[in-house]
């Protein structure tokens, strides 16, 4: 099957980075843009099945990117608004957006935007959260608080169990470091990168048959960490 196409129009590469990073993720194709010219041409190329598009460009706003889109295209459209702009919102629904994101917005709200205008389109993006999580050889049982690999139970710590419960619900999708630290350690540990990559460290000596060479937890360099779902085949 082939793959949606997303298009990221975003000028700041940190936010382009994170976005990119979990629409891949997620399944899409992405191809990006950091200006109004460039996403016009990407728009063409690409022909993309949704576009995540920023407003605050360097040469013309989102907003005449999205009504030069219009005039040819359904395609749907998720806005990137600064915060609290209620005016932004407004101007961008009415040139014809889908949707729109508040910045900062976490992985969460990103996807959940990106699968509801989807799921106008197709029907395919949702999974319910269950009480066991099952991700090939490793399982997470929520009501036990156990986890099994290869069916043999191994200790973990209850900071440990969290940050993998975490990333278990967020499976196949990267999580940023900051979003990672503020669900497990609270808000004060957002910068304190030094205490989720121990963490990482002693849950992947826990799970991995190559605590060396993670096959679940790995690394997305400079953005975050994602837990894979290894299915056995
Ligand atoms: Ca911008």
């Amino acid at each position: 099957m082939k793959k949606p196409i997303a298009l990221v129009v975003e000028d700041e590469s940190n936010i382009l980075r994170f976005v990119r990073a979990n629409l891949r993720a997620s399944g899409f194709e992405v191809v990006s843009a950091m200006t109004g010219a460039e996403a016009l041409v990407q728009f063409a190329a690409a022909d993309p099945n949704i576009i995540v598009l920023d407003i605050m460009l360097p040469d013309f706003d989102g907003f005449d990117v999205c009504r030069h889109i219009r005039q040819v295209s359904d395609v749907p459209i998720i806005m990137i608004t600064a915060k609290g702009e209620m005016q932004d919102i407004v101007e961008g629904l009415n040139v014809g957006a889908d949707d729109y994101l508040r910045k900062p917005f976490a992985v969460e709200e990103l996807l959940a935007r990106v699968n509801a205008v989807m799921r106008r389109i197709e029907n395919d993006f949702y999974q319910p959260s269950p009480d066991q999580i099952k991700l090939g050889s490793l399982v997470i049982d929520l009501a036990q608080r156990r986890v099994f690999i290869n069916g043999q139970t191994t200790h973990l710590t209850p900071t440990e169990f969290k940050l993998l419960t975490y990333l278990a619900n967020h499976v196949d999708k990267v999580v940023p470091h900051n979003q990672i630290l503020e669900a497990i350690w609270g808000d004060e540990y957002r910068e304190c990168t030094h205490y989720l990559r121990v963490s990482i460290g002693r849950l992947r000596q826990k799970i991995e048959a190559d605590p060396g060479n993670p096959e679940y937890i790995v690394t997305c360099s400079g953005v975050g960490y994602m837990i894979r779902n290894l299915q056995v085949s």
